[in-house]
């Protein structure tokens, strides 16, 4: 297991640079806002953990950042995001997920061979490399090269949650992102293949920035540099819309959250210590 202290990393002492700004940011499905006014940085090397009662917005701000909520139909993303001080909205927005990978909650390989799984997203994208190292390469990462190495052409479907959930990783590894967006990607996994999964997380920050939603608070102290809590506020004679409440460094969320609901979520049934 990880020699990483419970309260997230110390690794990362120094501020690192900010790589998306959001500026009062939103979502709205069928004009309904999900999520509203949401002004946040996302900082480069780090992980960013969004956590929050369900329904609090944190999946539809998740897809902002690589634009998937425009293949939604009727869903509209206010406010201003950039990347690197570029708008996202004028980027072109496949080459935009290419730079922005996505892991989601569900394992959900391709029912096709483990081999096919990493090296269709590379011949698609046109890769000139050698494809066999890049596929070793990507599986490794996740530590699962070992594993599979004599079985690369038996179909990922015969792996464990826990390995089509690192082939899936690896599948986005292999495209070489920057940036790595996480929707509950261990929450259908035992308790050993989630663990695997958060010593790889901790492990990719060095090369990768990584956005993960998660219900698991322990995971959330556990790996993540800076903690996002969101919430739903119900507005009189309207639906309910997340919030952003606090979001601070881990440390702060866990032990001296400055906001009573973030108090109430973290540590429920205790009082908030002001
Ligand atoms: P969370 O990830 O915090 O559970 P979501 O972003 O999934 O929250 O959902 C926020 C709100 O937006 C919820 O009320 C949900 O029903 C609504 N919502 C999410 N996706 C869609 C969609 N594709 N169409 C319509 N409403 C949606």
């Amino acid at each position: 297991m990880t020699t990483q202290s419970v309260w997230g990393s110390p690794s990362n002492p120094q501020p690192q640079p900010s790589i998306f700004s959001l500026e009062n940011v939103g979502v709205t499905y069928h004009g309904t806002p999900a999520i509203q006014g949401v002004t946040m940085d996302i900082y480069q090397n780090q992980i960013t953990g969004f956590i929050g009662p369900s329904g609090c917005g944190k999946s539809s701000l998740l897809r902002c950042f690589n634009r998937l909520n425009s293949l939604i139909p009727d869903t509209q993303v206010m406010g201003r995001i950039t990347f690197h001080g570029q708008e996202l909205k004028q980027m072109n927005p496949v080459s935009l997920r290419r730079r922005i990978g996505m892991v989601f909650q569900r394992p959900n390989p391709f029912p096709k061979s483990i081999y096919h799984n990493i090296a269709v997203g590379l011949r698609v994208n046109h890769y000139n490399g050698n494809i066999d190292e890049r596929v070793e390469q990507s599986l490794a990462a996740v530590g699962l090269w070992e594993e599979v190495k004599n079985k690369l052409h038996h179909n990922a479907l015969e792996l464990s949650g826990g390995q089509q959930q690192r082939l899936c990783i690896a599948r986005t590894l292999a495209l070489n992102p920057e940036v790595i967006l996480m929707d509950e990607p261990t929450s259908s996994l035992d308790p050993i293949s989630a663990g695997r999964i958060d010593d790889l997380l901790m492990a990719m920050k060095r090369h990768y920035t990584i956005i993960i939603v998660t219900h698991n608070l322990k995971q959330a102290a556990l790996i993540s540099d800076r903690v996002a809590f969101f919430n739903v506020e119900t507005i009189p004679n309207r639906n309910h819309v997340g919030r952003l409440v606090e979001y601070a460094p881990t440390l702060d969320i866990f032990v001296h959250p400055s906001q009573p609901a973030t108090w109430e979520y973290v540590i429920p049934g205790s009082r908030y210590a002001g």
